[in-house]
């Protein structure tokens, strides 16, 4: 059986619009364009992977069921335009706040426990993301591509940072159309 390639997607301000510690599920509006992108990437044959960093467990902020609360009003959203997600991954951790773990993005811990389970061959995939902090995860994980979104916090990340060597489009979408037209 052959490996896979896949689209890994941090979530929010790419799939949905960035609320600072997103845990109340009526707050979650996705992103225009989303739609279009998912169902492109599953006409082509990439899995859907979300990594997503959620410290806010760590912080005391919201616990793990709140993020599984969310990512059921994610999928029951993209579930009326007939899209999905394969997988959710994420990281509840701090490392200032309880432990420091593989997993939190920068880290490649999710994307490669992911690569693991579905057999996803990383040189055939890419990532999407709003921080930079993406982008490495997807460079320690030995993506193919990743790209940096102006939605969320990427305007502020570009802005902001040196983000020199990094490829840079409106949104998920654009993303999606440039790796594989
Ligand atoms: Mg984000
Ligand atoms: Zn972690």
């Amino acid at each position: 059986m052959s490996s896979k390639k896949a689209c890994f997607l941090d979530r929010d301000g790419v799939i949905n619009e960035e609320v600072n510690y997103l845990y109340e599920p009526d707050k979650v509006a996705i992103i225009s364009g989303v739609t279009e992108a998912l169902k492109m990437l599953k006409r082509h044959g990439y899995l859907t992977v979300v990594v997503t960093n959620q410290a806010g467990v760590a912080r005391g902020f919201y616990e793990e069921k709140d993020i599984h609360a969310v990512h059921a009003r994610i999928e029951k959203l993209l579930d009326k335009d007939g899209v999905g997600i394969d997988a959710f991954y994420f990281c509840p951790h701090h490392p200032e706040f309880d432990t420091e773990c593989e997993c939190r993005k920068p880290n490649a811990g999710m994307l490669l426990q992911a690569a693991e389970k579905f057999d996803i061959d990383m040189n055939e995939s890419f990532l999407v993301g709003d921080r930079i902090s993406d982008i490495n995860a997807a460079r320690n994980a030995g993506c193919a591509e990743a790209y940096l979104v102006r939605t969320g916090h990427g305007t502020n990340e570009i802005e902001n940072k040196d983000v020199s060597g990094i490829e840079i489009v409106d949104d998920l979408l654009h993303a999606v159309r440039t790796f594989i037209d």
